[in-house]
């Protein structure tokens, strides 16, 4: 099976000199391919990581609106339920939840010619839907930015220098030629993701993003009106666990520069925390100057998930990956640990120490 495989995107990257002339026609021979396979209308089923996030559900979404534009008959998948603040975006109620309904979601994987798999590049980021995805006779999309992608796609457009999903969904609607496609509901799709998954713009960097951003700007695209849907609609309890993980839940491991905070099932069920109601608590400990690793551990009904984030040249991709079954990016990884609270509190301490002295002894 020939693979489509573009490590950063050959056309817009500066890296595109030193790409081989025959990686390249192979490239625009796989592309070409992808463009007449979406030319005449099909039955294209999306889908997304668990616990989807702005990026997840924003480049499905984005692809959605697209795909749909183009007359194709187009389904959506997530494994588990988006969080309430990403209700707004349009047509996000079609999406289908595979904890919910898992034979409606079978059936949209059986009867698709397609199947995209968007922000996620590992089956077992999908779970069952994963082993439905693998089952399937159906041309496979990639679009993803996390490191070490799976080999299960017929399409890839991986490239781990991207900020999001998002941002490569608009470098895969130019690369069909059809920039001029991207509306402002899409744009608003697209928007969304790029804005949560690069922390409000604190980690965009390259020239390339910020383009894109004020293209969708001037597409209509109304930044502030966004920001405000998705961050400004916390509930009271929201600010109570905050304060809870700050006061109570925080510690600092000084001689390793690292802040873990943790919180139990008991804190799950006094604060009644749903899904998304954690999501960017552990930030709050990279804004302590000698934080370097930040980690947030929670303990759920059967595994505890442990979400790392660093600064700098320090990988979490490398401690979630090598002690936790994980892994996402340099700078934010996450993993699962199925011993308990208090022994994964031990074994990330332990990992954390194991990974600072071997730095100290090379
Ligand atoms: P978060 O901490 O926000 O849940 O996830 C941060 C990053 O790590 C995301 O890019 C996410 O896809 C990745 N990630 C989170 N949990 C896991 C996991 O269990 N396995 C893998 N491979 N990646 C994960
Ligand atoms: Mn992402």
């Amino acid at each position: 099976m020939l693979k489509f495989l573009i490590w950063g995107i050959i056309i817009l990257h500066p890296f595109v000199i030193f790409f081989e002339l025959k990686n390249f026609i192979e490239y625009m021979d796989r592309l070409q391919e992808l463009k007449e396979l979406l030319s005449s209308p099909k039955t294209i089923t999306l889908t997304t990581h668990r616990n989807p996030d702005g990026d997840a559900m924003g480049s499905m979404l984005g692809v959605f609106h697209f795909l749909k534009r183009q007359n194709h008959r187009v389904f959506m998948i997530a494994p588990s339920e988006y969080p309430e603040n990403f209700e707004w975006m349009m047509s996000i109620q079609e999406c289908l939840i595979w904890d919910i309904s898992p034979e409606e979601c079978q059936s949209a994987i059986s009867n698709a010619d397609i199947i995209f798999a968007l922000d996620y590049n590992g089956l077992d980021r999908v779970d069952k839907l994963g082993e439905a995805i693998k089952k399937s006779d159906a041309q496979k999309v990639l679009i993803d930015h996390h490191l070490f992608p799976e080999d299960f796609a017929d399409f890839m457009l991986s490239d781990t220098t991207a900020s999001s999903t998002c941002e490569l969904v608009y470098d895969f609607i130019e690369l069909l030629g059809m920039k001029n496609k991207i509306d402002p509901i899409i744009g608003d799709c697209l928007y969304t993701g790029i804005l949560t998954d690069t922390g409000s713009f604190k980690h965009a960097t390259s020239p390339k993003l910020f383009r894109i951003v004020a293209d969708l700007v001037e597409i209509g695209v109304d930044g502030n009106a966004i920001q405000d849907k998705i961050f400004n609609s916390l509930k009271e309890k929201h600010l109570r666990l905050l304060g809870h993980c700050l006061h109570n839940r925080m510690e600092i491991l000084e001689e390793y520069h690292t802040g873990l905070i943790w919180l139990t099932k008991g804190d799950y069920e006094k604060f009644d925390i749903q899904r998304g109601d954690t999501e960017g608590i552990v930030n709050y400990l990279l804004s302590l100057k000698q934080v370097k690793i930040a980690a947030f551990i929670h303990e759920q009904p059967k595994i505890t998930k442990l979400s790392l984030r660093s600064k700098g040249d320090i990988s979490v991709q490398q401690i979630a990956s090598k002690y936790f079954r994980g892994g996402g990016h340099k700078n934010a990884s996450g993993g699962a640990s199925f011993i308990g609270l208090e022994p994964t509190i031990r074994k990330f301490k332990e990992a954390i120490a194991e990974t600072f002295n071997k730095e100290l002894s090379n």
